[in-house]
């Protein structure tokens, strides 16, 4: 395991929290040090060899929360959910390829607000492959959503939340206080459910915290989240730093302990992001599932899944042309600011 997955692991950010915000916040400037260092000392100036690493399916586009690091507010694209027949057509495609485990976190929205969504797990499902997904777990109350998402067989489940009381949460996601105790009361139910029926699946709480993480572990230990957590139901992550959208959430966006990791700056090297795909509601595929500005519809997107395969889509000129003009300084723009960046070291 190397040092830093050690530093920012889940213990650690229960027990010196500090040590991960302050690594995950400047660990830019190591990897501005590495690129500079391969590139000008190495000479690392290869030819990238493209393949997808992974891909991404968004469902959703609609979202029903508002939250402080998230650019969200900012999008101007259509909130829209994908049909069924696009969804199986990417899945097909993707095994055709050799994929294996999907994800389901849409880069801007919440998947419960998908009327079809659990069609698109099972489907999924019977395909053989994995896959995991965040939500905020508003809407877990609703429509029977638990049971079906206790039964749904995702491996990895991740529930976006707050803190373990409501009204923190609340201002967090920019939701009311009632939908911040739905929230809370649905991951509880959640908990509790899988637990009874000893369905066996990896939950990660996943918190966004505005308040310091020791002050909601000592509160923690007073609600029903500790005895689930214990129990080795699920286990805890606190994230403390954020990335920045591109350019658009500002330190002012943020509540609390919440700060914003420093941008890199040295862009020598395509983004790691630029091997992922990801398959919009319409069919269009687009590189980076991570990071939009304000529009899905911008220089990364490189076909589309209703009239191409995605094995051609791989292998046609434009993902090529996006690769060799990062290399060459012409950067797609929402990678110029993007703090999330990571180099792809040839
Ligand atoms: S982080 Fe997720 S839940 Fe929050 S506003 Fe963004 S898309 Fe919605
Ligand atoms: S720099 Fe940011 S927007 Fe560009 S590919 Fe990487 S993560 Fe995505």
């Amino acid at each position: 395991m190397r040092i830093q997955q050690i530093l920012c692991s889940g213990t650690m950010q229960q027990v010196a929290p500090v040590v991960p915000k302050t690594l995950s916040k400047y660990n830019t400037i190591g990897e501005d040090i590495e690129s500079l260092f391969n590139y000008y000392i190495l000479r690392k100036r290869g030819k990238i060899e493209i393949k997808p690493v992974g891909l991404g399916i968004i469902p959703s586009t609609a979202c029903n929360a508002s939250c402080s690091f998230c650019a969200y507010k900012f999008f101007k694209g259509r909130r829209e959910f994908m049909p069924l027949n696009i969804f199986k057509k990417a899945v097909d495609d993707y095994i055709k390829i050799g994929g294996k485990s999907i994800g389901l976190t849409p880069t801007l929205g919440e998947v419960l607000m998908d009327p079809g969504f659990f069609d698109k797990v099972k489907y999924l499902k019977r395909k053989g492959l994995s896959c995991s997904l965040f939500t905020n777990a508003i809407l877990l109350k609703k429509n029977d959503n638990i049971s079906k998402l206790a039964e749904s067989g995702i491996d990895n489940l991740h529930f976006d939340f707050g803190d373990v009381f409501p009204e923190y949460s609340a201002k967090v996601f920019g939701i009311s206080d009632s939908a911040a105790k739905d929230q809370l009361d649905g991951i509880l139910e959640f908990l509790g459910e899988i637990d009874r029926r000893k369905i066996k699946m990896n939950v990660v709480l996943e918190f966004r915290p505005m308040r310091p993480v020791r002050e909601i572990m000592k509160d923690m230990k007073k609600t029903a989240f500790w005895k689930f957590y214990k129990k080795g139901i699920c286990t805890i992550l606190f994230l403390q730093t954020y990335d920045n959208w591109g350019g658009q959430i500002k330190k002012g966006n943020l509540l609390g302990i919440q700060e914003l990791k420093r941008v890199p700056k040295v862009k020598i090297y395509p983004c790691q992001g630029l091997l992922m795909l990801s398959v919009l509601p319409d069919g269009d595929v687009r590189l980076c599932g991570c990071r939009v500005l304000e529009t899905f519809k911008d220089d990364l997107v490189i076909g589309n899944i209703t009239k191409d395969s995605l094995g051609k889509i791989c292998k046609g000129k434009r993902w090529r042309e996006i690769i060799d003009d990062f290399q060459n300084g012409k950067r797609p723009k929402v990678c110029d600011n993007c703090s999330f960046y990571r180099p792809l070291i040839s």
